[in-house]
């Protein structure tokens, strides 16, 4: 691969200096920046008093009410299945127990009223039943005043203007929390059972594995829901923000998804380098990590990369399946999926704060990229001279992540916290594994 070797060297007093061939983005590491400790607390741990049900947060299970109306709820019956429970009445809410709840975002990112004046979007007919169903119930007016109230209190009108405002303003506001296109997963622990401090956050790597595939199924059928509901959706932006240095707002595990009218600029740069190479993905990514020897896990659909060329420490899990969208993938590629993030995330540890971003083919694209999540660590802050130069300083080089990384996999893996994987130098490493695409 020729074309790529100049994206990954080292010079003579050990500056490594890479580049994404994806985005194009120039890298370097230099030696002896110092960086933090994998996993090191971000604040000195307090001793946590305990409540039960939890109640740290407008995300835990005291405050159903504080969250916008619930979509649905994933649930296990006594007998261990899970099943989906759709727009429970608020008189059901206590009935059961939550595994993963879906709400609408409080604050939009793409509003309700963007769809509206934008597309003359109208709620579908399964939304406009919901909300009317829903307000129909006392209790539930309620609570949908009681949101709205609060939210006009947080973008600052005055208990005044609150007042002035007529029932049917408010409700008009309450629209979104039925039609709109921004939507939360919310995973059901704020800690872990046993937790005696603040810092024992249940993070993603600290699901089971079997949890950790009910969040990936349960986030994958809210983004067909988000397409099903609103036709002017071109693609779904998912992604998950890690600790308030990552931009969690709260420190309780939750996903996003946003419906956006178009592809975003990432997604559209990235197609058309793959327009010019389509095998780009094992070409330059997959073929060349096995190459520099930086492949950090693998199983039968999924494959784990410390790759290059990012501004943050990241590791990317590559699908390896045939269908390029995490929809059309079949229940045992996303287990294998699935095992790799929850891996990769449990190996990071939940003192790290992360992005999580999704990438996969847009329904409307021709071009084919392979569904791939990445993982950021914001270990890091940014400077003067990245903002200058567009050079990054990523004070983990690649190869120092995956070697972080692999001894922490091994122990987690003689522990049974992750399965369905082998790691490192275990991995069979031939070339061209991702499908994508193909017939
Ligand atoms: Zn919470």
């Amino acid at each position: 691969m020729p074309e790529f070797k100049n994206m990954y060297r080292t010079l003579p007093d050990g500056t490594l200096k890479h580049i994404n061939p994806l985005t194009g983005t120039e890298v370097w590491t230099v030696p002896d920046r110092a960086h933090r400790p994998l996993n090191k607390a971000i604040h000195q741990p307090k001793a946590l008093q305990t409540t039960n049900p939890e109640n740290y947060c407008d995300f835990c299970e005291a405050n159903y009410f504080k969250t916008p109306p619930e979509k649905n709820r994933l649930i296990q019956t006594p007998d261990g299945f899970y099943q989906i429970l759709d727009h429970l009445s608020p008189d059901d809410l206590y009935n059961s127990q939550a595994i993963l709840r879906r709400v609408s975002n409080f604050f939009e990112i793409v509003t309700l009223d963007y769809w509206i004046k934008n597309h003359g979007f109208q709620k579908s007919v399964d939304q406009t039943l919901w909300q009317k169903k829903y307000l129909a119930n006392p209790r539930a007016l309620v609570h949908v005043l009681q949101m709205i109230t609060t939210k006009l209190k947080l973008i600052g009108k005055t208990s005044e203007e609150l007042t002035q405002m007529s029932q049917e303003e408010k409700l008009r506001l309450a629209e979104s929390f039925f039609g709109g296109a921004h939507e939360l997963i919310i995973v059901h622990k704020h800690f872990k059972s046993g937790a005696q401090f603040d810092t024992d956050l249940v993070s993603s790597g600290e699901l089971t594995s079997e949890e950790h595939y009910q969040y990936l199924r349960f986030s994958i059928s809210a983004l067909n829901d988000i397409y099903a509901n609103n036709r002017f959706v071109r693609y779904v932006s998912v992604f998950q923000n890690w600790l308030q240095p990552a931009g969690a707002s709260l420190e309780h595990l939750h996903r996003q998804l946003v419906g956006i009218d178009e592809w975003g600029a990432s997604i559209e740069s990235e197609l058309e380098i793959v327009r010019q190479n389509p095998n780009i993905y094992n070409e330059a990514i997959i073929n060349f990590s096995i190459a520099q020897n930086l492949i950090v896990a693998e199983n039968d659909h999924a494959i784990a990369v410390a790759e290059l060329g990012h501004r943050f420490p990241t590791l990317v899990i590559y699908s390896k399946s045939r269908q390029v969208r995490p929809e059309d993938h079949t229940a045992e590629e996303l287990r294998s999926v699935s095992d790799l993030i929850h891996a990769c995330h449990a190996a990071t540890g939940n003192q790290v704060p992360c992005n999580e971003e999704w990438y996969y083919t847009p329904r409307d694209a021709k071009v084919l990229m392979p569904w791939h999540i990445l993982i950021k660590w914001r270990t890091n802050n940014l400077a003067g001279f990245e903002g200058g130069t567009k050079i990054y300083i990523n004070p983990i080089s690649p190869m120092a992540q995956k070697n972080l990384l692999i001894p922490k996999l091994n122990e987690l893996r003689q522990q049974g916290k992750i399965k369905n994987l082998i790691i490192g130098d275990e991995c069979p490493s031939k070339p061209n594994p991702l499908l994508y695409g193909k017939k």
